[in-house]
């Protein structure tokens, strides 16, 4: 097997990774594992904005930022790191454009800014524009200028290498396992300090805006080497995914003037949040949407609500929200300018994951930092996102918290010794890889993942109840059974065995979708994108605090950690 050695190794070449590479770089030899070609990671598909308080068009503050993430987390937030987002935002965006990021323009030169769901000003009264953004294609332009610069620093990138292990030794991190697509080979990589930057694990879901590679493998790989996870009941899902396919149009529609209308035409955000309307919360207006549904007002009988973007003009559509304007030509064959598009709620974005401090360390489950081992990005929970996440929080979350990583590895490096490989780094995954091979019939990749998709999307979505949930649970350890006894692979040659990645990656979807359920399950009380249907109420008493999932003895077992107040009080959460 080649063995790779490198001072720092990064898996995940989307933002969060991008951005620490960067920060690390300097003295350190930093290598980037990614599993997709660096530029097709999912923050290439970020359309709407980066938050910030530069405040260029309207009045604006650090800690109206700060009380609106708090807010929009629902009070799970732990507000030390919210206050590190908001206060590091207007240096973060600088940074970027120095980097030379091409946001859009305000007619006096400065950066452009669009409001986006739950940002406001005076603490909640009105909407503001706190949204950087280059047309609707931010993530493409930030992801793009951030690989340029990784490039011009002499970054290592393994291109479509997955991880497929994760390698402890005297329980610190010392490396890991990858498997390459294009081979078949695995190689062994040794480092002194290891970040996984992997993304969110939206594929969990039916119906979902992620692409295809957010399959959670680091954050599953974590799990399974015994550390715990965080918050992983609160799944996003985002108000507007295009009907059917779940392709997100971006809430900047919304923010540039787009109406949800129901079946009677009805503007119906004003009826569930009478003061900002279509701008509310996510979790807020999914569940408007659903409830519009449930009640009979989706156009036409269907399952779907109209996103009216038609009165914005054919300029405006074309200046500012030209991608979504062509996915819908594309996908629904209808012109936004002059038709209603046709939305139903579309699995988003990840608030929980791998727990970690404000410097990106990982915390085990004693809650102390985890020797050699960091995390940031979608993959992390900080938790800046509380229950929550509010729009373009997570593209400003990547790179402070990014940063912060980098810096804190490019410290530490120096007083990290080399640890020793266990001889037998790699044999587990050799063998898992040949009793897969090995199997001359069983069952196939896709239909278990349907199947699981399916459960998630049914049982575990925006509204949930306990008989589901249990239910929910049954069948997820029943598709683990099969996938463990019986899956079988259609093809079993070396070369870009993608029939092999998919198998390894539906490990990883079986045992977050347990993770996220059992969560849920617990958690008796509605907050935030969790919404128990039998506990419609928050209950600060009993549940204001963060859930934590590990393994022990091989099954999984939850826990608590209290939630971080320092500013703002939690109050009913209104908008
Ligand atoms: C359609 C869409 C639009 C969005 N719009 C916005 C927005 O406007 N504003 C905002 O703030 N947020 C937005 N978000 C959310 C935001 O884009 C993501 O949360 C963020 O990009 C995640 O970045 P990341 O660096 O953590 O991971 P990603 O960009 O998802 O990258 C993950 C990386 O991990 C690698 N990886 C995964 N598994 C493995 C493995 N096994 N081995 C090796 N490498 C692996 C992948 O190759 C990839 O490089 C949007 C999300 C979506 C899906």
């Amino acid at each position: 097997m080649p063995v790779h050695k490198h001072d720092v190794v990064i898996v995940g070449s989307g933002l969060a990774g991008l951005r620490t590479a960067v920060e690390a770089v300097g003295s350190a030899d930093v290598a980037l594992i990614s599993k997709v070609f660096p530029t097709r990671s999912h923050s290439g598909a970020a359309q709407g904005g980066i938050a910030a308080a530069i405040g260029n068009e309207e009045p604006d503050s650090w800690e109206w930022h700060m009380f609106d993430t708090v807010k929009g987390g629902d009070y799970l937030t732990d507000q030390d790191a919210a206050e590190v987002l908001a206060r590091d935002g207007p240096r973060a965006v600088y940074e970027l454009e120095h980097m030379g990021v091409p946001f859009n323009r305000t007619p006096e030169g400065r950066i452009a800014q669009r409001a986006f769901g739950g940002h406001t000003r005076d603490y909640g009264k009105a909407a503001v524009k706190r949204a950087c953004y280059a047309a609707d294609r931010t993530g493409r332009v930030i992801l793009d200028t951030l690989y340029g610069q990784a490039v011009r620093k002499g970054i290592r990138v393994y291109a479509e290498l997955s991880i497929v292990d994760l390698i402890f030794r005297d329980g610190r991190a010392a490396g890991l396992v990858a498997y390459d697509l294009a081979t078949g080979e695995l190689h062994l990589f040794h480092c002194r300090l290891l970040l996984l930057a992997t993304g969110g694990f939206g594929k969990v879901y039916k119906t979902t805006s992620n692409c295809f590679a957010n399959t959670g493998d680091g954050v599953y790989l974590a799990y399974r080497a015994g550390l715990p996870l965080e918050d992983m009941e609160f799944v996003q899902f985002h108000p507007t995914g295009i009907h059917g396919l779940g392709v997100l149009i971006s809430e900047a529609a919304r923010g540039e003037g787009g109406i949800l209308r129901n079946r009677d035409g009805e503007r119906f955000m004003e009826r569930y949040a009478p003061t900002i309307k279509d701008l509310a919360a996510r979790d807020v207006v999914s569940r408007a949407i659903m409830q519009e549904i449930q009640e009979g007002r989706g156009i036409d009988g269907q399952d779907i609500v109209h996103l009216d973007l038609t009165h914005l003009g054919k300029d405006r559509l074309a200046e500012r929200l030209s991608d979504i304007s062509s996915f819908v030509r594309i996908y629904l064959g209808i012109d936004p300018a002059s038709e209603p598009i046709p939305v139903h709620p579309t699995c988003h974005y990840m608030m929980g994951g791998i727990p970690t401090d404000v410097d990106g360390r990982v915390l085990g489950k004693d809650l102390q930092p985890v020797t050699g081992l960091f995390a940031a990005g979608e993959c992390a929970c900080v938790s800046v996102h509380g229950a929550n996440r509010l729009g373009c929080n997570s593209l400003l979350d990547l790179v402070v918290f990014g940063r912060r990583a980098g810096k804190k590895m490019l410290a530490q490096l120096p007083n990290v010794p080399w640890p020793q490989l266990p001889r037998d780094a790699g044999d587990a995954v050799r063998e898992r890889i040949e009793r897969l091979k090995g199997r001359s019939s069983g069952e196939r990749v896709h239909g278990l993942r349907r199947e699981l998709q399916q459960v998630m999307m049914e049982r575990c979505a925006v509204f949930r109840r306990e008989a589901d949930l249990r239910q929910a649970l049954e069948d997820i350890r029943a598709l683990q059974a099969r996938c463990r006894d019986g899956l079988y692979l259609n093809y079993r040659g070396e070369r870009f065995n993608t029939d092999l990645l998919e198998a390894l990656e539906l490990e990883s979807l079986l045992g977050l979708a347990e993770t996220i359920v059992l969560s849920a399950l617990k958690r008796t009380e509605s907050r935030g994108a969790h919404w128990r249907e039998d506990f419609p109420d928050r209950d600060d008493q009993r549940w204001l605090k963060h859930t934590l999932v590990a393994l022990e003895d091989g099954e999984p077992a939850i826990f608590y950690r209290p939630v971080t107040v320092t500013r703002f009080e939690p109050k009913p959460r209104v908008y």
